[in-house]
């Protein structure tokens, strides 16, 4: 965990800076429809936990947002007791570790889900708009689609930190919650 405290008014800009795709993704996609599932939540907000969000930050999160689409009450009695719990406050007490990429790169997404890896589970051509509309340009993004294409995924994951942050060196990404930091030191934060 980082030191001090992220704001979540903060997240709209590290999403695009600072958060590996599999993060970004679920940012954008809780953003555009308010609600996301199960697993989704559990990865993208755990993560937040990691990045330092802290658990009174979470609840106004996922509350504006799933209000937007669902009445309070609804969201109180359906989602707010997994929040706390995964900040360890309540049922089995046990702080939730965030996921690795080896468990994102395992969980299998349906339709309508957003979670998982994208170098994974997205079709090429659609990683490759996705890539394209992030900012890359195309020989970056054929440097990314390298690796992926080979089934290297991570390794496409640290192509793309590295070109996003002009690094010299390209990081080995075992985990999201490691990319934001060293995105962040990247970027002198
Ligand atoms: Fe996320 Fe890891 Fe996939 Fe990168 S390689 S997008 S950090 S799960």
């Amino acid at each position: 965990c980082r030191d001090a405290a992220v704001p979540i008014e903060s997240l709209d800009q590290l999403s695009k800076t600072s958060m590996p795709l599999c993060m970004r993704i679920c940012h954008e996609h809780i953003r555009a429809n308010h609600h996301i599932k199960h697993t989704g939540r559990m990865q993208y907000g755990l993560f937040l936990k990691g990045i330092g969000v802290t658990l009174e930050d979470s609840l106004r999160f996922w509350r504006e947002e799933f209000t937007k689409k669902m009445d309070s009450d609804k969201f109180t009695r359906s989602y707010e007791y997994n929040i706390y719990h995964n900040y360890g406050k309540k049922g089995s007490m046990v702080n939730y570790t965030p996921y690795s990429c080896a468990k994102i790169i395992k969980d299998v997404a349906g339709p309508g889900d957003c979670h998982g890896c994208p170098y994974k589970n997205m079709d090429q051509g659609s990683l490759k708009s996705k890539l394209s509309s992030y900012g890359l340009s195309a020989s970056a993004i054929e440097e990314v689609m390298f690796f992926v294409s080979r089934g290297h995924y991570q390794i496409g994951c640290g192509k793309y930190f590295q070109l996003t942050h002009n690094s010299s060196v390209e990081p080995s990404i075992n985990h999201p919650n490691n990319y934001f930091e060293e995105s962040q030191m990247a970027m002198g934060n």
